[in-house]
């Protein structure tokens, strides 16, 4: 049987750098009239081909078309219409007042927007159109050449891909690379201006490390343990749909998914009382038949999450704990009075349908757990005081804060999405993707005339000069 995805040849990927590199530099990606062209045919490989990228999307996730919209095509169709409208003015040169006297009588000052020039763009599997789609809207944009490395988990998404984007997008500008480890430590090895990643914090560190070798930047798109933190003034029933929404979207394989929930002892009968009700009614009781219900992506993933279950060293399993090798199925499963130091539970990030529920005397002691580990890529907290969410907002860090809901922050384009050290570095999304992938070039422009009036600056150098 042939296999779902070609890789790419490795003694090819270095003609594919220098031939997008010869094309960024004949400047044929800079023009906006350019830009927005592809712009435009990236809106249309996307919505055109709806169908062809849900069956890809069912075939590795068994994701439902409500998620394959709302989670990978409708963010990057949205981009793009954004970037349309909004290009013209993204590009523009900044006129600066210099503040210099004499910069300001004898000349001028702007910041010009460049690209940087050919980028690599790594993407995911959990969202493999919208993890490398939406940045390739921002390279686009900004007048690169790209690369895009699908991920080779997500195998019929990135065949899809990469038979599509040749038939939208000048391929003399934007091209696909496929593989696993052997192709993308040959692209690492390549000099490219700007490296986008999107994945764990452990491969994130090996991009880190070969990106240094050329000096190369990047922008680190990574994971890490999310919490949820549940304070006691609120409406459980409301609290637990919105945890379950973002811990079971996509069978909890999202990075921004809550990892853990910290909650005040008390609360805790209500709390599983709550969730048993929304599991209920989210999935009509049958999670296992539920067409909404996605599944792992991989018998190495399911393997990975069976086995975090059967290694913890903590708690009891209230909802869920059920799951089917064969159909890749884990149930949405909860386990509660979970030790925050179980190595199983609360080591690393879960990036599965699995939501450990710690208990905490008070606000205090969950700041405390939350500080204990590395800034998290969001932090959640339920309360309706303004108080308890400006002390959790001051007392800690992360990539991005929801206050009273789960994931939708990401949907919200006009913020930056990105993690803050072991969660990542660099935002990307509108404005921000335009800047992860530009260049601000200070330019000043003096004329010759009036010299005399900057000649103190020339030796040579006496007690007058010194004194002005
Ligand atoms: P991963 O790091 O295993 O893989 C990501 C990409 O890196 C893939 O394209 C893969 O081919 C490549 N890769 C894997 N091993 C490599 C190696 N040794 N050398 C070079 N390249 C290599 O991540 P994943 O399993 O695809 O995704 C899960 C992780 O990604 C989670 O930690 C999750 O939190 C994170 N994530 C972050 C975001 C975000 O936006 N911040 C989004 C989705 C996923």
């Amino acid at each position: 049987m042939a296999a779902v995805l070609q890789y790419t040849p490795v003694d090819s990927i270095e003609d594919t750098v220098e031939h997008l590199r010869r094309s960024f530099h004949s400047g044929i990606s800079l023009p906006l009239a350019y830009r927005k062209k592809q712009l435009k045919q990236l809106y249309n490989l996307v919505t055109e081909n709806e169908a062809l990228l849900f069956a890809a999307l069912r075939k590795d996730l068994r994701k439902h078309e409500v998620e394959s919209i709302g989670g990978e095509i409708a963010p990057v169709a949205e981009e793009c219409l954004w970037f349309l409208e909004n290009l013209d003015e993204l590009a523009k040169d900044e006129k600066v007042n210099p503040r210099v006297i004499l910069n300001r009588l004898g000349g001028s000052a702007l910041i010009r927007k460049e690209p940087l020039g050919v980028v690599l763009i790594i993407g995911a599997w959990n969202y493999p159109i919208q993890l490398l789609l939406v940045p390739l809207v921002g390279a686009i944009a900004a007048g690169n050449t790209a690369i895009i490395k699908p991920s080779e988990v997500s195998a019929h998404t990135a065949a899809a891909i990469t038979a599509l984007l040749p038939n939208y997008l000048d391929p003399r500008c934007y091209r696909t690379v496929n593989g696993a480890v052997t192709e993308t430590t040959r692209l690492l090895e390549l000099h490219f201006n700007h490296i986008f990643y999107t994945g764990s914090p452990e491969i994130g560190k090996v991009v880190m490390s070969a990106a240094a070798k050329h000096l190369t930047s990047v922008t680190l798109e990574l994971g890490g343990k999310s919490p949820a933190i549940v304070s006691s003034d609120v409406d459980m029933q409301v609290v637990t749909n919105r945890i379950a929404f973002g811990k079971f979207y996509n069978a909890g394989q999202v990075c921004i998914a809550p990892d853990y929930v910290l909650i005040e002892r008390k609360q805790l009968p209500e709390f599983v009382k709550a969730f048993k009700t929304t599991i209920q009614n989210f999935y009509r009781g049958h999670p296992e038949k539920d067409e909404g219900y996605a599944r792992i992506v991989s018998e190495r993933h399911w393997d990975r999450l069976h086995n975090i279950l059967a290694n913890k060293t903590s708690g009891h399993v209230v909802i869920g704990g059920e799951s089917n090798k064969s159909d890749l199925y884990m149930a949405p499963t909860v386990v509660t009075d979970v030790d925050n130091d179980d190595p199983s539970l609360m080591g690393d990030e879960l990036f599965g349908p699995i939501l450990p529920v710690v208990c905490v005397d008070n606000l205090d002691e969950a700041i405390d757990i939350v500080n204990s580990r590395a800034p998290p890529l969001v932090l959640y907290l339920f309360s309706k005081s303004r108080k308890t969410a400006e002390k959790v907002l001051t007392k800690t860090q992360s990539g991005g804060v929801l206050v009273n809901d789960t994931l939708m922050h990401q949907a919200e384009y006009a913020l930056p999405f990105g993690g803050t050290g072991r969660s990542g570095q660099g935002s990307y999304h509108g404005k921000k993707s335009f800047e992860a992938f530009t260049h601000e070039r200070s330019v000043m422009i003096k004329n010759l005339s009036m010299d005399g009036l900057v000649a103190s600056r020339y030796p040579p150098y006496n007690a007058k000069k010194a004194s002005l």
